[in-house]
């Protein structure tokens, strides 16, 4: 009886200690199988003078907008926010506004960037949580040398929806012009948090 039961213990003990190795290399085929890498890093001015919301009210929208551009292509915009309109030097800068006349947002060129407080869309199959970070999120995939993609709603770079998905040409483009935005790339899987200014 003492033999069954130092037996059975034993292969309880290989059991637990397979299993526990199983999921620790899952973990780490996760992370070296991660589709792209390097992630390239963007810095980018979020100007906040014209804006009705608060600034750390931005940080969950500014957090979609890189999940967005890093689950699918491996690209991070290092975020801060500022209240006043100075262009930043390398890097890219995009306003929130409160209001824009006739527009959700819309692209210039990369230090020319404009996004409404609440942009109006159309539904989608599979939908950003927010109307603001899906509309920035989409202005930045002009900025990284994309166009309209407009055959379904779930796309990202569609006119006026929730989308937010990207197709594979898209993201191997994305990441070409990201290569040359880039100053910092890393292997790292996640991005810096933005930082919130306080002062007025
Ligand atoms: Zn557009």
């Amino acid at each position: 009886m003492k033999i069954l039961t130092s037996a059975l213990l034993f292969c309880t003990l290989i059991l637990l200690l397979s299993l526990s190795q199983n999921t620790r290399a899952d973990h780490d085929n996760q992370e070296t199988l991660a589709p792209y890498q390097p992630v390239y890093h963007i810095p980018l001015r979020i100007h906040l003078g014209d804006s009705n919301r608060a600034p750390k009210d931005w940080l969950p929208i500014l957090e979609e907008i890189n999940f967005i551009w890093l689950s699918q292509a491996g690209i991070c915009f290092e975020m801060h926010t500022v209240s006043h309109n100075n262009k930043i030097t390398n890097g890219l800068d995009l306003w929130f506004e409160s209001t824009i006349p006739d527009w959700n947002g819309y692209f210039t060129d990369l230090h020319d960037m404009h996004v409404r407080d609440s942009p109006d869309l159309r539904p989608a199959k599979h939908p950003a949580g927010s109307s603001a970070a899906r509309t920035a999120a989409h202005e930045l995939g002009h900025a990284l040398s994309l166009g309209h993609k407009q055959d379904s709603d779930d796309n990202l770079m569609r006119s006026k929806t929730y989308g937010w998905q990207l197709h594979d040409n898209e993201i191997t483009q994305a990441r070409t012009a990201a290569r040359q935005l880039s100053f910092v790339i890393t292997n790292r899987q996640q991005c810096n948090p933005a930082a919130i200014h306080t002062e007025p």
